[in-house]
């Protein structure tokens, strides 16, 4: 079962390299090795594991969590000074400790990682060695490097979709590098290359970006006695990217040239990281682990853990337990509030069917805390079910225009016109939506039946005629 999905990702990947590579005939490439894979070669191959990954529906779609991990990934991006920044960076709903990157820039990050980070310094230091590898072209130089080079690249395109398949701590990834045996060991020395390489690069960037560069070896010794505490199941970070003592010797030797510097972890870090831990624990056990959390005091910031309390009710739908824990929360924290406690106090008036009061809510944190995508997601949304279509409507339209590359705002509007029976502009914004996703059969699926809709607007039928002629010129390329 596994390895045939594997073999379908392979496949995949091979027709859009469009090279002689066939699933049976793997190691034996021919002239292949002489080929560099080109940067929209290696999009292709990342789109393609993409639309892979989203189909398992484990892709973390929390506003909140992607806006974040796009903030770190760009500030890091941003310092590393990388020529081509086109990056995205995403979660997966996964409780093993993974972080993976795939050709063309897409950088995933399993939920289990950042619980299991202490400071946001160390889920930097991850994001920052994945960006080295992206920018390096690791995956190309495989390539180029070695015939089998080529099989190894395309199998750890597919290990990181066999991982996502699975949705557990990856025996499919076990699997897939046992079955690699003698040809996988003769990468290992070039593989060890790259892996220090990502840890030298990312190291720089990390103190460019301003984080903690400590945080480096440190989170590599965690991770190193968490795999001999739990032996059989060893983070697949291990597994992916070896972690060696000299690779923690070099971590720390590079270290020592620094001045020591305290980052302080950023109160967004704080509070996600607490709705993943609540996600991840699960309704029940969420209630009882935070109780104790805030009973015991045993805790780094106490708005985060009481964030993490009010999450946990909000999750088995006490909602007033989890007003009165959000509300200490915001005591606790001080100041004038955070975006993430604002946005938990919009969803959980929204639980008790006050979408009116929602609405009035998120629109003035959203004022307060203008450039929060999640506040802005999160009041078209209250808006939408409150009935308030024309509102949503306005906002929506002015959201796309300030963002038109954002999904998620598509995803909203296709809501709104569902709300208000236009069903041609629905099918026509979730096509843009899986435009942006860059799903083109949805994409185009979603124009065609736009196009069977009642209506007679010609300038809208004709936007959607173009759209679909664009969309088949691509399928034939
Ligand atoms: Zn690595």
């Amino acid at each position: 079962m596994l390895l045939r999905k594997t073999m379908v990702a392979v496949t995949l990947a091979s027709q859009l390299l469009a090279l002689p590579l066939s699933a049976s005939n793997l190691p034996d490439i021919g002239d292949v090795a002489s080929q560099t894979l080109s940067p929209q070669q290696e999009r292709e191959i990342g789109q393609a594991a993409m639309i892979e990954i989203r189909r398992t529906g484990l892709m973390i779609d929390d506003p909140e969590v992607v806006a974040y991990l796009n903030r770190v990934g760009y500030r890091l991006v941003e310092a590393a000074e990388v020529g081509d920044s086109r990056f995205t960076f995403f979660g997966l709903q996964d409780r093993s400790v993974n972080a993976f990157a795939m050709p063309g820039g897409y950088i995933g990050v399993h939920s289990g990682l950042i619980v299991m980070a202490q400071h946001e310094s160390e889920l930097a230091s991850v994001l920052a060695h994945e960006i080295a590898h992206v920018s390096q072209r690791h995956m190309a130089r495989m390539l180029d490097g070695t015939r089998s080079g080529v099989w190894i690249s395309v199998a750890s395109l597919a290990l990181a979709i066999l991982a996502a398949q699975a949705g557990q701590s990856g025996a499919g990834g076990a699997v897939m590098m046992a079955g690699l045996g003698a040809t996988a060991r003769q990468q290992l020395d070039f593989t060890y290359a790259f892996e220090q390489e990502a840890d030298r690069l990312g190291m720089q960037t990390l103190i460019a970006a301003g984080y903690d560069p400590a945080s480096m070896p440190a989170f590599f010794e965690r991770l190193q006695k968490h795999n001999r505490v739990v032996e059989s199941n060893a983070p697949e970070f291990l597994r992916t990217h070896p972690v060696t003592y000299k690779r923690i010797a070099d971590a720390q030797g590079r270290l020592s040239e620094q001045p020591y510097r305290q980052v302080p972890d950023s109160p967004d870090f704080l509070f996600l990281r607490e709705k993943l831990r609540a996600q991840q624990l699960g309704p029940r056990n969420a209630v009882d682990f935070y109780l104790k959390t805030v009973q015991d005091k045993r805790y780094a910031s106490e708005a985060a853990a009481r964030y993490g309390l009010a999450y946990a009710y909000f999750q088995v739908r006490e909602y007033d337990a989890s007003w009165q824990a959000l509300q200490r929360a915001k005591v606790v924290f001080g100041g004038q509030s955070h975006p993430a406690l604002e946005y938990l106090a919009g969803q959980i008036l929204q639980g008790q069917s006050k979408d009116a009061e929602a609405v009035t809510l998120l629109k003035a944190a959203s004022s307060r805390f203008v450039g929060s995508r999640a506040l802005l997601y999160g009041t078209i949304d209250a808006m939408t079910s409150a009935g308030q279509l024309a509102q949503a409507r306005a906002l929506v339209d002015d959201g796309i225009s300030l963002y038109p590359g954002d999904a998620w705002l598509y995803l909203r509007s296709a809501r709104v016109y569902g709300a208000e029976d236009k069903l041609m502009q629905k099918h026509r914004a979730m096509g843009e939506y899986y435009v942006r996703l860059q799903e083109y059969g949805p994409a185009l699926e979603q124009f065609q039946l736009a196009l069977q809709q009642p209506g007679t607007d010609f300038y809208l039928l004709s936007g959607i005629e173009s759209r679909i002629r664009d969309l088949e010129q691509l399928r034939r390329n």
